[in-house]
């Protein structure tokens, strides 16, 4: 089997941000999408049905809190029931809390310990017998610049994302000759709403106007002096799945502006 004659995806957190880019961009290409995060069931379905309408393919919304792995494992059962299969697991839900070392909160830590790495595994485990017995599949965790580089005051994040990047190339072996491929792609600042909390506590701090802190926060880092656009991590997702990237496997892709370069 190859991309083309199953086009099915889950694609978590993609109720906002670059989830629900890289939803839209595979619905454009023609893929039934299971929508998910972590919003009222009513408000998910009413994203599913408008997709549906706009891009002319199935949608539907599974519910499920990532914290919780029996609700992980039962988000990719229902899209799977819903879709027929699941051809494409994108795990791109996560959460971001910054303190030092010193003072992080053991209960955050733990939660982006669980959103961020422990839910993809539960979600890759679920996800992976049905790939094995189609003998095609593709899984593509979105980690972050902070899977390859530190940044201060993000230790539970950077941990996760290390974490990540480590399960994406364990899995990436595991698979190789399955017919299915495991990669990570590494954004740096892309415009969402996990970025615009940053930009309005460095806008407080520093007394700025938000468009200031906006690209203070981008400079500090980015060579590039831009946030990359969400549709362009779904770009990256669409490549992946294709035929063209069947031996692309355990690769960590930054899409940074140069942030990693340095
Ligand atoms: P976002 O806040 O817009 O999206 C996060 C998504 O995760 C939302 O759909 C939310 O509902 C879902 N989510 C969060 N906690 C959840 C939970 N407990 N259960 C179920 N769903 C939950 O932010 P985003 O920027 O689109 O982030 C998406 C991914 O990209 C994250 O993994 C993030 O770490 C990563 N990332 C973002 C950037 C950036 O600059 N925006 C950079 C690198 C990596």
């Amino acid at each position: 089997m190859n991309a083309n004659n199953n086009r099915t995806a889950l694609v978590t957190g993609s109720t906002s941000g670059i989830g629900m880019a890289c939803a839209k961009v595979l619905m454009q290409h023609g893929y039934s999408v299971a929508l998910h995060g972590l919003v009222d069931e009513t408000d998910g379905w009413q994203l599913a049905r408008e997709a549906e309408q706009r891009y002319g393919v199935t949608c539907c919304f599974v519910p499920g809190n990532l914290a919780v792995p029996e609700q992980v494992a039962q988000m990719v059962a229902s899209a799977q029931s819903q879709l027929g299969s699941l051809a494409v697991l994108v795990n791109n839900g996560g959460i971001q809390y910054t303190a030092p070392v010193d003072s992080f909160p053991v209960e955050r830590w733990q939660s982006i310990l669980s959103i961020n790495l422990t839910a993809a595994f539960i979600a890759t485990q679920a996800a992976l017998p049905a790939m094995r017995a189609a003998g095609f599949g593709r899984v593509i965790n979105i980690a972050s610049v902070h899977g390859l580089v530190a940044s201060v005051n993000k230790s539970a994040y950077v941990a996760a994302k290390h974490g990540l990047i480590g399960f994406t190339k364990a899995t990436a072996l595991e698979t190789a000759n399955a017919g299915i491929t495991c990669n990570a792609i590494c954004p740096g600042w892309v415009d969402t709403a996990i970025v615009q909390s940053q930009v309005a506590d460095l806008a407080r701090q520093e007394g700025l106007e938000l468009a200031q802190a906006s690209q203070q926060l981008v400079a500090n880092k980015q060579p590039m002096h831009a946030m990359t656009a969400p549709e362009s991590i779904g770009a990256m997702v669409q490549f992946l799945c294709s035929d063209q990237a069947a031996t692309l496997t355990g690769a960590s892709i930054p899409i940074d502006g140069g942030w990693t370069a340095q």
